[in-house]
Formats: structure tokens, sequence, C-alpha cells
């Protein structure tokens, strides 16, 4: 090796001059530093570790990391103890101890770790010997924590209740374990498939300072890397006041991959070492560093300070972290050294994101400001990763399902405490449920992109998770009823199968009511033959059917017990069933409708609502709205679109993640669907049969103000040889100018825009002017739980019962994917295809469709989604059981709250915190303006005190939204967007008499509080001894 060899006097004086001809000095230390004492909200706490940097050179910031998917192509234990490598290499435990080892071993060494499903399993397995020096690692700042959440949560088709609860659990575990030295500053999501705003909401709205992505369009990228806007300012909230959801966001130029060339891992076989022994024939250390500063040079041409960050790591890298390390050391070495001898202007160093973060800030620029969302991805012309907002449609609604009992199961240990987690039927918590769903929100889990066995595991983990939480709720309703019954619920209600109810004359239905205000819901439950009787909890009774419905071949029909229940808020109401007779006359039964040609309809309706159809195709062709006197027409049907596969011109299949149609336009499933109609007093359906696979019961519950679409999809047959994408889709003749709305993870809307106005046909991105070579899967966009489209006056919203892909391809048009079976595999690592068989192949859900006009719709599509998202939890008991404890007395309805919550507020959290305290989020669930009918956007105060019914709060304190550090106290890292600098508004004193949120604003308590005693023997409601 020589010095002439590695400093090529063209390349560094050439790149010298000009990047710091373009860049300026950075402002002086001095002045920097009285900014940041002076200006409140500003600090440098966390940042005192970092290392000394050049501010005369350009720093290549280099971040060793590993990414480890929290399951994947193998389970989330597999990839911990480093079974199966055969299937894909991959051992955490391995690696956390080797990186341990390694940053022991060498002091300038630092390590970035994200995952804390892994990291806090591998924790609670160390001795306390090691446990300590890992603490001082942290504490000096060489292990870094990034993001710090259970997993890397995916985007596109998580709700936000549960990233929320997903980063407060690890959150947590880092605070608990680390205290405030452990506290990650950054948020690090480099794999998920696209970047939600809702996303970037939260995590500033968590207190971090920054966020660092991996993955986004490759256009977009391109563009950006050409006007050095790589790194920008998200304005991530149109309700929140800047700049409480604006978020500092960086684009990695590599993803999350090391520069070509330079991957050290043993799992890298075409990199060679880093020899850098000049008596070596091998030495190869004059043509590494020339490319690592030829790669520097030209990464910095897209970046704007003296500053570039280069990720040293990939997926399960580390395993031997010595490899990575030594090669990595000897490059610092050399760069630095010989290089800065030799007059090049870089400077290499081991940091982190953290401290790469710092330095952005310390440069004090203005920065371009985004307001939409990275959404749809696409690493290529014909690459759309808009599959996968659909994949796996079962274990994506077993997951929102889930979402919903843990929040009831959080809230029953919250009220009944501590009888909830041991009591008659054992013990019981939710912190195992906890856990599965923090994992299922990793982005290999929800999103469908694993391999078959590891969704098993995923689905096992839940079943897991719910038998905890269920001898929880026997024990809280015990408790709160004061008798002893033997509950049970009935996971598979959804498919009319519930042993006790169809095996029972006599029989209870409890009924626990998530939501702070009361709720009115039918129920059904398949029971034996015969007429029932169902009496409230006063005893009155109340209306009832009951229905026979036809079932998939080879069921037998099972009648259907309809009444409707009336909960009171975060509360319980216990019905009585006892059957009457054993006469069926009183059984209802679908009647076979005949097609007609020509103009013949049929109609079914309630007080709100009249839906008709047309007696020659079968179809939904018109809702009417019978109070604001609405009507609009539609066809409402199922298509697919046959799956793209390897082709000559096109080398890329639909699969797992990816969205490739062959053809732009579906296929119907049929031109024509044979209907059923069915009239009781209380519910009015008619049933349609489109194929053999696909099927739907178009429903009107009496008082509903919806109309429900409830489709039954699956197995989809594949003996043609062509995978099918199955979609419902509306089309309605309404001028909707190429707009539609879809949500961002369940809360703020989105506006979509599928053309630019004045050229027709061309497709719209919001920040650059796109080339549109996907029409279909370039237009798709997540949606967590509705999407709507509107023309000025009407609007036509669809709510879902779990993620799912959508889009309006046409002016008045809708539609949604439910279903999707391929045959090939897309080529994205996960190396198998979308083939679910058993379980996940017959999949059921729900659109709910609301009219409305366009001031009053999101009253509606607000409220409604609120109830399906924590929808009333059915539990079943035989009758005649034993009290509680001697002297009990029973308590057929309860209420958590003495008083209900306003409809614009929504209770997020209700949760055991510690042995006396509870973590409450309470929330705005409107948006600024949204609602100009009721009034539902305008701020709103609340009283706390004596709120609760099963205990007094002694003490509140506010914390930031993952609940890891008091909001009094945290403070975030400034920027100036350029569009103008707000600052940070102070933070009032905590009035637990009046606490007032604004239009999409989420508060966080911790709350000391003291559990009320119950005197069951006085009966009413449960009083304070
Ligand atoms: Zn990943």
């Amino acid at each position: 090796m020589t010095a002439l060899g590695r400093a090529s006097g063209v390349r560094v004086g050439g790149w010298g001059d000009a990047g710091r001809a373009m860049r300026g000095p950075p402002p002086p230390l001095p002045v920097l530093f009285v900014v940041l004492v002076a200006a409140p909200g500003t600090r440098a706490a966390g940042y005192e570790t970092c290392p000394t940097v050049q501010p005369d050179m350009l720093n290549v910031h280099l971040l060793p990391h590993t990414h480890d998917d929290v399951g994947w192509v193998k389970t989330v234990d597999q990839y911990y103890y480093g079974v199966q490598n055969e299937l894909h290499h991959g051992a955490v435990k391995n690696i956390l101890d080797s990186v341990i080892s390694a940053l022991r071993a060498e002091p300038s060494r630092r390590f970035v770790y994200v995952e804390m499903a892994f990291f806090s399993r591998w924790w609670h397995q160390q001795t306390n010997a090691t446990q300590q020096a890992v603490r001082e690692l942290v504490r000096q700042g060489r292990l870094e924590f990034a993001n710090g959440g259970w997993v890397m949560n995916d985007e596109a088709a998580t709700h936000y209740g549960a990233i929320v609860d997903q980063m407060t659990l690890g959150l947590r575990f880092l605070q608990d374990t680390f205290g405030d030295d452990g506290r990650p500053r950054v948020a690090w999501h480099i794999d998920p498939f696209g970047h939600s705003r809702e996303q970037a909401s939260l995590f500033a709205q968590m207190g971090f300072d920054g966020i660092f992505l991996g993955r986004m369009d490759y256009q977009d990228r391109e563009l950006r890397k050409k006007k050095r806007e790589m790194e920008l300012v998200w304005r991530a909230s149109a309700s929140l006041q800047p700049p409480t959801a604006d978020l500092f966001t960086g684009l990695l130029s590599n993803a999350y991959d090391p520069p070509k060339h330079l991957c050290w891992d043993l799992v890298c076989d075409h990199d060679s070492s880093m020899v850098g022994d000049p008596f070596s024939p091998e030495d190869n250390a004059d043509v590494l560093i020339d490319h690592f500063l030829d790669v520097a040079t030209k990464q910095w041409q897209s970046y704007r300070t003296n500053h570039i960050v280069m990720t040293m790591g990939g997926d399960f890298h580390y395993e031997n972290a010595h490899m990575w390390f030594s090669n990595l050391d000897k490059l610092i070495q050399l760069v630095n050294a010989e290089q800065q001898a030799s007059g090049s202007p870089v400077h290499v160093l081991y940091s982190t994101p953290a401290c790469y973060l710092w330095e952005l800030n310390k440069a004090n620029l203005t920065w371009s400001l985004k307001e939409d969302d990275f959404f749809p991805y696409a690493d290529g012309p014909h690459q759309f990763w808009t599959g996968y907002f659909s994949s796996r449609p079962a274990l994506k609604r077993y997951e929102r399902v889930s979402y919903n009992f843990l929040q009831v199961c959080k809230q029953l240990e919250a009220l009944a405490a501590p009888a909830a987690n041991v009591g008659p039927y054992g013990s019981g918590d939710s912190a195992l449920l906890e856990e599965a769903m923090a994992v299922l929100q990793h982005h290999d889990a929800i999103t469908g992109t694993s391999r078959q066995l590891v969704a098993d595991d995923y689905a096992r983990r839940l079943a897991a998770g719910w038998g905890r939480c269920e001898v929880l709720l026997s024990n809280a309703l015990a408790r709160l009823s004061g008798s002893q019954e033997a509950f049970s619920i009935c996971p598979e209600l959804n498919i009319s199968v519930c042993p006790l109810s169809q095996t029972s004359a006599r029989f209870q239905v409890a009924i626990y009511n998530p939501l702070a205000r009361k709720v009115d819901r039918m129920v059904r439950l398949p029971v034996s033959a015969g007429a029932f009787l169902v009496k409230d909890p006063s005893g009155h009774a109340v209306p009832s059917d009951v229905l026979l419905l036809p079932q998939p071949e080879g069921q037998k029909p099972s009648p259907e017990l309809l009444f409707s229940a009336s909960v009171p808020a975060l509360g319980f109401s216990i019905y009585s069933v006892s059957r009457v007779s054993l006469r069926r006359s009183k059984t209802h039964i679908p009647q076979p409708i005949s097609q007609k040609p020509g103009s013949a309809v049929l109609n079914i309706k309630n007080e709100h609502i009249r839906a008709t159809f047309n007696l020659e195709t079968g179809f939904l062709m018109q809702i009417e709205d019978l109070e604001q006197k609405l009507v609009l027409p539609m066809n409402q049907s199922f298509f697919w679109y046959k799956a793209g596969t390897v082709g000559q011109k096109i080398s890329q299949s639909s699969g797992a993640y990816i969205f490739k149609p062959q053809q732009q336009k579906p296929l119907p499933v049929s031109d024509s669907a044979q209907i059923h109609l069915l009239k009781t007093p209380l519910v009015q359906e008619v049933h349609q049969n489109f194929s053999a696979w696909c099927a739907q019961v178009v429903r009107l519950y009496r008082g509903q103000r919806h109309l429900e679409l409830e489709w039954t999809v699956g197995p989809i047959p594949v003996g043609d040889k062509w995978g099918k994408e199955v979609i419902s889709r509306f089309d309605m003749p309404l001028d909707t100018k190429g707009y539609f709305y879809t949500d961002s993870n369940g809360r703020e809307i989105l506006k979509r825009r599928k053309k630019r106005e004045s050229r027709v046909g061309e497709n719209y991105r919001p920040t650059w002017n796109l080339n549109q070579t996907e029409p279909v899967a370039g237009n798709y966009y997540p949606v967590n739980t509705r999407i709507y489209i509107t023309d000025g006056k009407k609007q036509l919203t669809v709510l879902t019962d779990r993620s799912q892909g959508g889009s309006s391809l046409q002016d008045g048009s809708l539609e949604l994917m439910v279903h999707r079976r391929l045959l090939l595999d897309d080529n994205r690592g996960v190396g198998e295809p979308l083939l679910e068989e058993g379980s996940g192949s017959w999949v059921r859900g729900r659109h709910l469709v609301l009219l409305d006009a366009v001031g009053t719709a999101a009253a509606g599509h607000r409220l409604l989604a609120e109830k399906e998202v924590l929808a009333p939890q059915v539990v079943l008991a035989p009758s005649g059981s034993a009290l509680y404890h001697p002297g009990a007395t029973r308590q057929l309805q309860f209420s958590g709250l003495r008083r209900e919550l306003p409809p614009s507020v929504h209770l997020l959290t209700l949760a055991r915190w510690g042995p006396q305290t509870l973590l409450l989020r309470l929330e705005h669930q409107f948006a600024r303006g949204e609602d100009s009918g009721r009034n539902l956007s305008s701020p709103v105060t609340l009283n706390l005190q004596n709120l609760f019914s099963t205990f007094t709060i002694t003490r509140l304190q506010e914390t930031t939204l993952a609940a890891n550090q008091p909001r009094a106290s945290a403070s975030r890292l400034q920027w100036n967007p350029d569009t103008g600098t707000t600052p940070t508004p102070t933070v009032p004193p905590l009035d637990p008499a009046s606490i007032t949120l604004q239009p999409m604003e989420i508060r966080t308590f911790v709350a000391s509080v003291q559990w009320e005693e119950f005197a069951w023997s006085h009966g009413g409601d449960p009083v304070q001894a």
C-alpha cells in the first residue's frame, strides 16, 4: 500500500472544494451552546455522549446495526435461538452476545439496537455482571437504542391504538431497565414498506427528535437526491398545532444496507475482508478505501450538511460481531490516519442515529416541509408494494379482534384490580396478549408477509394471550357482578358456532362495553330450536327473533337468536335467555327470490335507510337516507384481478408484498347473484350468492344508520392456474374529480388523488410529477378503517373491519381488496407463494356503508368506527350460579363511569400500570373543522375527578404518548421548516378537574389511584365502603 495509491489528488481536491463551497461552515460552537441552554424545550440531554466530529471535514458516521425481524421466514423463537438456520440464517441471542463482547473489547465502537421483543428476552437471561456491563455501555452511549418499540411496526396495516400499545411496551422496558440513559431519541423505521403520516405524528407525540427511513418510492428517491431533500421536516397532522406533530425525517441513502463491497458479516459471502497489511500480496486496502471515499463523495452530493451516515449492517447481521467490527476498526484507522495525512477532508467515525441527528440539528438549517405520506411504495416501475395491504385477511381480522379484546381485558384489569388477576377462575392477566399483540404489529406479521408456519405461530401467540385474558375477564365479571358464573366467550360467533347457547335451554349473556358511552347493539347467537324469552337486567322482556339461516354445504342450519341489547359506558349488562317453547313457528327463514328481467326491484328498509336491489342481477343498486332525503344509485359487486405472473417483458409477479395485476381491468366474479330475502321485526337481509366461493348478506338492523355488507370469500379457486385478487367494488354516479379519501392508521384522513386535473389520464403524487407505470396497483392505498368519496354534497363512506387495500380508480368508483390467493412468490425474500390453505382460505368480513351529507358525514363515520374497533364483548354463562361471596348482591348492570364522556372523546387506554397506578389516555377523535353539523370538532374539557366508579384518582401525572417521560420535563430538538418556525407551546399546569382536548389530541396520564371497596350487600352501584 502506498500513500499515493490511496490519496488520489483529483478526487480529494475535487469534491473537497465543491462540497465546502456549496455548504458553508457550520455556526460557531459557542453560539450553538448558548442557543441550547437558553431556548426552552431544547436540550442536549442524551447527546452528550456523542463522539467528537471534525467541523471542517466531511464526517462519515458509521452506524453498526442489525435488523432483526420479529418473525418472517422463521418464527420469533427460531430467530432468537438460531434454530432452522437452513431456512434463513438468524440467531439473535448470538448476535447480542457477540455485540456486547465486541463493544467491551474496544471503547470507540458503537452499536444501535431496536427490537425489544428480542432484547428484553436476552436481558432476562443474562448474569448480573453482564447486565451491569451493558448498563455501562448504555450509559456511555455506546449501545444506543433506537425506536425502542417491542417491534419495528408496520405502518400500512396497523391501527394507531395498537402502535401506541406496542411502543409503550418496548419503551417501558427500556425506561424500567436503563432509566433516561436508555430512552431512544430517534425512531428507526428502516424496513417498513412505505410510511404513514400518522406514524410520524405518533412518534412526534412520543417525544422522538427525528426518524430515519429506509424505503421510499424509487422515483421520489431519485428526485429528492437531486434536490438534496433527503432530509426534511414532516408535518404529520393537519389538526395538531405545529410543531406538536412535526418530525424531522431522514431518508437513508442505501435503505439500511452497507455500501456495495463493504459488507463484513458472515452472511456476506461475496465481500472481502479489509486486509490492510502492506506486506501481503492480498492487500486490498487501497482499492477498498478508494471505493469507500468514492461512495462517500457520491452520497454527500444528495445531503446538505458535512455529515452523512452509512448503515453498516443488515438482516440478522453481527452474529459474529468481531468480523464486522474489526473491519470497521481498520477502515476508520486507515481513512482517518492516512487520508488526513495526505489531505483528504474525510473523517470517519463510529456513531449512532441519535449522534448523527444531533449534528444535523446543530447545523441549524431550514428544511423542506412534507405534509403527505410515503404511500404507496414502489422499488421499480412494476413493483408496487400494495398487495400486503390485503394479504392474509383472516390474520388481519384476528389481530383487529384481538386489539378489541385486549382493551376489554386491560380495562377490566384496571376496574376490578386486584380481583381481576386472582379470583375464582385462577390467575389471569393482560400481559401475554399485550406481548402477542405487540409482536403482531411487526412489519412481517400484520402485513401477511411471513411464511405460513410463521403466520400460524403469530395466531398461536394471540390465542395463548386470549386464554389468560379470558380468566381475567371471568374473575373481573364475577367480582363486579357479585356472582360466580362459568363465563365463556365464543370465538367462533362469526360463523354461528357457540356450544353453550346451542345446547342450553337457559343461559345468560353478559355484554361488556369498552366505550365511554352507552351503546345499543344487536346480539346474535346460535341457539337450539324453539322460541325464546330474553329479559334485560331489570327483568323486562325485550323483543327477539329466531332466524334459520342457510349454512355452507355439509353444515346443518342452526337457528340464531337476535335481540337488541343496551350496555352502559365502560360496563356490562347481563341478559337472561330461556327457551319457552319447542315450537318452530316463529322461526324466520330467508325466502328465495326469483330473478326477473327488466326493471323489477326489491327493497329492504328501516327507519333511516332503504336499500334497493336490481332483480335482474341481484346486485345492490341504490341507497337512500330517508331522513336527509339523499338518494344514491350504485352498483356493488365482486371482481377479481388476474394476478400477474413473470412474463417476458416484466419479471415481476404478484405476491405477499406486491400487487401486480396481469390486466388493469378486473373480471366479474359473476354477472348476477342468486338472492334470498329475510324480513323480521328486527332485521331485514338480502342474501346474495355470487358464486361457489363468493357470497354476501346485505343487512339492515332496526335503528341502524348504516348498511352492513357481510361478505364471505373463499377458498379462492386457483385450479385455472391464475392467482386471484378479489375486490368488492361500488360504482356510483358521483363526480368525484379524481379524489378519494383514506384514513391513516385509523385516525386522521388523507386526501388521495388519482389523476391530475389538467392532464386526463395522468396520475398524481403530491410532491412530484409521477410517471405512472401501474395504473391500478400504483393507485392503491392502505385503508385501516375507512375510505370515502364525495361530490361535495353527498359522501359515501365504507368502514372496514380490518386493514385492506383500496382505491378509487374512476370517478364515483370505490374498491376494496378483500382477499388474495397467489401461486407465485414475488421475490422479496419470503420465498413462498401466498397460497393459504385451511383456516386462512375462507374469510368473512363486513363493510359498513354510510351515506351522508358532507357536513355531517364525520359524525357518522367517526362514531361508528369507534364502535367497531372497540365493539362490545359478548360473554356467556349457564344459569344458576353461586354468589361471589356470601351476602353479595348480584349486579346485572354495571358502569365503570359515573358519567359518560362526550361523543368527541375516545377513551383510548385504561390499563393497569403499577400496583397503585393506572395508565389513562383520552383522545379527541375528531379532526379540526371536520364536523360542521354537531360541533364535534370543538375543543372539549373534561373533569376527571370522581369520573370512575371503582377507583378514585389521588394523583395525576401527564406523560408523553408512550408514557416513558413526564410531559412537563419532556422536550424535543427544534427544527426549522422552510415555511417558518413555530415555537413549542408551553405546557399548562395540570388540573384534573379541567382537562382540555384539542381536535385529534391524545393526552396520556399515569394516575395514582385508590380502588373502592365494594359494598355488595347494599346493592345498587358499587359504592365506597
Ligand atoms: Zn424487516
